[in-house]
Formats: C-alpha cells, structure tokens, sequence
C-alpha cells in the first residue's frame, strides 16, 4: 500500500495562515503515486479537521491569505501510543481514520513549531519529520536559542532578554540595560515568527517608543527580547539532515533585498511586498564558507533534526552573525528554504520527498 503522510496544517498561531500557504504548496508537491496524503487542518480555535475540501484554497490569492474555516468532518486526537485518530463526521457514527506513517507539522510559531505538537505526536507513537520536542522548543524561543549560540560559541548579536516578571517587577534595570545596547533596537516576542510583533526602534533614548515596543511584542507573548540592530546585509541558509547519518548539509545562501519602503524584513515585506532574494548571494567565497559552516553548527547545536533555515547578517563589519534559526522555515516553493535547495541542485518535490523520508526514518522516541 501507499506511504500515508498526514500533512498538518493552520494551527492556533497568529501564523496560521501562512502555514496553510506552506502546506498548499507541500501538498501539490508530494508524489501520490508512492503516498496517500491525508490533510489535517488545525483551526484557530484548535479544532483538529479531515481538510480535503479546502486543498485549492490554500495559497495566497488577490492578497487573501488562506484559513482552515473548519467545514470539514471533526478529529478526535487520541493521547495514547499507537491509538487512531477518530473521524467525526456529522451523523455519522465515529470511525477511525486509519494508521499514519508520517506526519508532516507544517505549522509555524508557538503550538506547532515549538515542540508542542511534536510532544503530542511523542505520545501519539507516530513518527514525524523535523525537529523534535526540545530542539523545537529552544529554536522557538530566541532567549534560550541565544543562550545555546553563546554556549557553543556562535556569533550572534547582543540582547537583553525581558522576562514577564522583570518588566512588572524591575522596569528600570532593565531599561538601563536595553540603554547599553545602542542606538538602533529590534524588540520581539521571544516565541514568534513572520516578524510579527516586531518593532524596530529607530532611537534608544525614546524611551516611551522602547516601552511601547515592548508593550507590543508582548501583545504576542509575555517574554521578549531587545536586540541591538545588527548593520549589515541579511543571508539566509537552509540545513538539511543528511539521509546517510553523516554532517548536515547546507544550501547555498540567499540574500534577501527588503522591498523600497520598508525598514526591514516585517510581515508585509515579507509576504506582500516585491522584496527578493538573491541565489546564490553574491558574496566572497570565505564568506560563504563560514555561512554554510555556522549553518551547520547551528543546526547541531540546536539538536534539529530534518531542515532549518538558519538567518544570518553579514555586518557591516565583516563579521557573520547568526540573527535565528526556524525549524519550520516557510516551505511555498518561492520560499527562500525551497528556492535555495533549488539553486543546490534539490529541486521542491524532491526536497519534500526527502523531509518524508527523514520524518520515516525517526522512530518516536528517545535518540
Ligand atoms: P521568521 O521566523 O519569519 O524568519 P521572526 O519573526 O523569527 O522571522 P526575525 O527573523 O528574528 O523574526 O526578525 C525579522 C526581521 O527583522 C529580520 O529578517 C530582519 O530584517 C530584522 N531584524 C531582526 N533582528 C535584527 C537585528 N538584531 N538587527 C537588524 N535587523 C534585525
Ligand atoms: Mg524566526
Ligand atoms: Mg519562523
Ligand atoms: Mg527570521
């Protein structure tokens, strides 16, 4: 029989939408001659749904971004190792919906790129592909992620990381230490992604803009950090897991060219824009080396499994800094992590094809 790969997507994220992007592409792109492909899509309310109704809509069409509407028949999620998943179809009496081999969580941000999911499917006894419980968790979250970077001596930029109970509790420390950090901040909900509730903070010594950026990542999450801007230019680097056990390999880099009118790369540069990537940046070689060497090292320290997009700077200093590294990088094929594996010569299906295979060779479990 088929390979059944579970594709799930949508989630409660504020990133809901742009995982339906990633997953309308994945979902084209997989081979349904060797794989059944079985949609799951996650509602923001949480709700778990058979999603096959919506496949053609999951793309970002006229400037609309796609949702999971919750139309399809419901998913009662068992906890329990190797139990199906329940379909409950209006009145229709609940049927399993028979074994997974794979599951695919393209879900980003916090409930789904951070472990949470990947614990669930732990428990589930189901196999995945991706990071697991804590490499998702420490990825998602940039103050533990930039404690790691320190511990295994990779470059990264200065941060004070502000904590919910510091800032109700020791507002003025830690003002005084966002004040060393320089003239330019970049203030962000500590587990996020797609710039979202990021605010670059033009001048320091406002201190009613520092607060009010802070007011704002933690609209998001209640942890955050302030990052000292980082001049330079901004390279992206995709890792993948190696399918012979050996050293993880790395794409070329990207550059990415933030569209006119934007201060840096935030949701709409992002996703709405005309910016533009580069591939392969153009850059001296020894710069390139060391990208795709501390892309390496990233991944590994990170303890990731499968893919991950690591983000640099190339600092106006000449330095190379790592910014952060997402374990489920935006997956469209005009997506940076796609569109660089393309220029090393993995074109998208055959890109997708071996994230299944590497989700097929990871027993749950310890490794
Ligand atoms: P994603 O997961 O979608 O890549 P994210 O929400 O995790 O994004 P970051 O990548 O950390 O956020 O930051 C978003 C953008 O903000 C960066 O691509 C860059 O343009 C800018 N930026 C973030 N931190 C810095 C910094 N320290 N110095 C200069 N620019 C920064
Ligand atoms: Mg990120
Ligand atoms: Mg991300
Ligand atoms: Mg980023």
């Amino acid at each position: 029989r088929k390979i059944r790969v579970a594709v799930v997507f949508g989630g409660r994220s504020t990133e809901h939408e742009i995982s339906c992007v990633t997953a309308g592409g994945v979902i084209s792109a997989i081979d349904t001659d060797r794989y059944e492909i079985v949609p799951i899509g996650i509602t923001r309310a949480g709700e778990w749904t058979l999603s096959s109704a919506e496949l053609e809509r999951l793309a970002i069409v006229d400037g609309r971004l796609p949702e999971v509407d919750g139309s399809g028949p419901r998913l009662a999620v068992p906890f329990s190792g190797a139990a199906d998943l329940m379909v409950l179809a209006d009145g229709e009496a609940p049927r399993p919906l028979g074994g997974i081999d794979v599951v695919l969580p393209l879900l980003h941000g916090p409930l789904g790129e951070d472990g949470t999911v990947q614990g669930l499917f732990e428990m589930m006894d189901v196999r995945y592909a991706g990071a697991g419980v804590f490499a998702s968790a420490a990825s998602m979250d940039k103050i533990f992620m930039k404690t790691l970077f320190t511990g295994h001596g990779i470059p990264t930029g200065r941060y004070v990381a502000v904590p919910d109970r510091a800032w109700r509790g020791e507002r003025k420390r830690v003002l005084d230490d966002i004040a060393e950090l320089g003239d330019t901040l970049f203030v962000k909900p500590a587990r996020g992604g797609s710039s979202m509730g990021i605010t670059r903070v033009a001048d320091a010594a406002d201190t009613d803009a520092v607060v009010a950026a802070i007011e704002s990542a933690r609209a998001h999450d209640p942890k955050v950090i302030v990052e000292a801007a980082v001049p330079g230019r901004e390279i992206e680097c995709g890792v993948l897991e190696s399918l012979d056990g050996g050293a993880p390999e790395t794409s070329l880099p990207a550059e990415i060219h933030v569209a006119e009118g934007f201060d840096f790369y935030d949701f709409q540069a992002k996703y709405l824009s005309t910016s533009t990537l580069t591939i392969p940046a153009d850059l001296p070689a020894e710069v390139v080396a060391e990208i795709r060497r501390e892309a390496a090292r990233t991944f590994e320290a990170l303890g990731c499994e499968g893919l991950a997009r690591v983000d640099f700077f190339y600092g106006d200093d000449g330095r190379v800094y790592v910014n952060e590294i997402n374990t489920l990088p935006g997956f469209t094929p005009s997506s940076a992590f796609p569109q660089m594996w393309a220029a090393s010569g993995v074109d998208y299906p055959a890109l997708v094809d071996r994230i299944i295979q590497t989700g097929l060779r990871r027993a749950p479990g310890l490794r």
